[in-house]
């Protein structure tokens, strides 16, 4: 349930109410300070048992209402207002659009180096690239690992560009996050909750791909063990396609849950048009139906030299194709109100 401060609730009010729901409920609080006033989520697995009169009574409070979806801080009803990830100089969630753009794999300096100095000339403000890689198969690459990073780390220095990178591993999530903006969760690890709660604690932005199969109220969830441990909010959606009957591109695109996935949460959504497609004839149509869709920014995969690529060539755009595609993006934002 969550407890609506009134607007002119003082910090002593509000002191007390969390100081309740902690100390004499037992149940978790997770402060959301909003412009127009503060709202408590009393979170447990029992709260339905507790008459909202408990809290209504309170010194302060202006309602108190049951959170009828099964996901909670990510909703809404916890904050009206959206998300914008702050890091550095770039805003997720805001008027401009973010871009991440970088090969699948880090393969090498060279090549990492290559695509961020490529991704920062076309106006990607981040450089993506894997690092530990989940595999379907056991026998393909599974990348550099933390040399992998140290290659990642100085292509971002050089370049100018944030890092994200995925973490697959709760082990990991230290070495990953000493050396990346953004942790990446990806698809496969989507329902991983030992991993998202190490990620949550880790308090860096973390980029949440939508699961293979997974519903929209499930990678709500998942969002929701990140934001437990995160504090304030710093966590970025991203769909990336799902498995469906069809297998017509790699994945299913789901670029219409855009809208509908935003009403429910705050929280910014970017598109993977890459997975979804599959193929680096369709990335670029893809990658326009996001933007015209509403989200936030994209995250492409790019290479030197696709044919060689050590992971997800085929669906990987040359550079020169993702400059092409980034000044249309640019004449497009426009359109839809946003910038790049
Ligand atoms: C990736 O970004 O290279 C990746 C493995 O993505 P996903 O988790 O969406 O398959
Ligand atoms: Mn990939």
């Amino acid at each position: 349930m969550i407890i609506e401060m009134e607007k002119n609730a003082t910090r002593e009010e509000i002191k007390d109410v969390i100081n309740v729901v902690i100390n004499d409920f037992k149940f978790e609080a997770q402060v959301n300070t909003g412009e127009e006033r503060t709202v408590i989520a009393v979170l447990g697995s029992n709260t339905g048992d507790i008459d909202t009169q408990s809290f209504e009574v309170l010194s302060g409070v202006e309602r108190v209402v049951r959170i009828q979806r099964p996901f909670k801080l990510a909703s809404r009803d916890f904050k009206p207002e959206n998300t914008i990830v702050k890091i550095d100089n770039i805003e997720i969630g805001g008027k401009e659009l973010i871009i991440m753009a970088g090969p699948c794999s880090v393969e090498s300096e060279e090549q990492i180096i290559g695509c961020a100095f490529a991704a920062k000339k076309s106006g990607a403000k981040v450089l993506r690239g894997g690092a530990f890689k989940p595999r379907t198969s056991p026998f393909a690459f599974q990348g550099l690992k933390e040399e992998g990073l140290k290659f990642l780390f100085k292509a971002g220095l050089e370049a100018e560009l944030l890092i994200v990178t995925e973490v697959v591993s709760s082990q990991d999530v230290e070495l990953v996050a000493s050396y990346a903006d953004i942790l990446q969760i990806g698809a496969r690890n989507m329902q991983n909750y030992q991993l998202l709660e190490a990620v949550g604690k880790s308090k860096k932005p973390v980029l949440l791909k939508r699961g293979l199969s997974a519903t929209i109220e499930e990678w709500l969830m998942a969002a929701d063990y990140i934001l437990r441990g995160n504090g304030e909010p710093k966590v970025i959606l991203c769909n990336r396609g799902i498995r469906t009957f069809d297998n017509f591109t790699r994945f299913t695109y789901d670029v219409g849950i855009l809208p509908g996935v935003r009403h429910l949460t705050h929280l910014p959504i970017i598109t993977d048009p890459s997975h979804a497609a599959g193929n680096y004839r369709y990335v670029p149509d893809f990658a326009k139906m996001a933007v015209v869709g509403g989200a936030d920014g994209l995250i492409v995969e790019i290479h030197p030299n696709p044919k060689k690529a050590m992971s997800d060539g085929a669906q990987s755009l040359t550079f020169s194709d993702f400059s092409l595609l980034m000044e249309e993006l640019k004449k497009i934002a426009e359109v839809v109100g946003r910038k790049i």
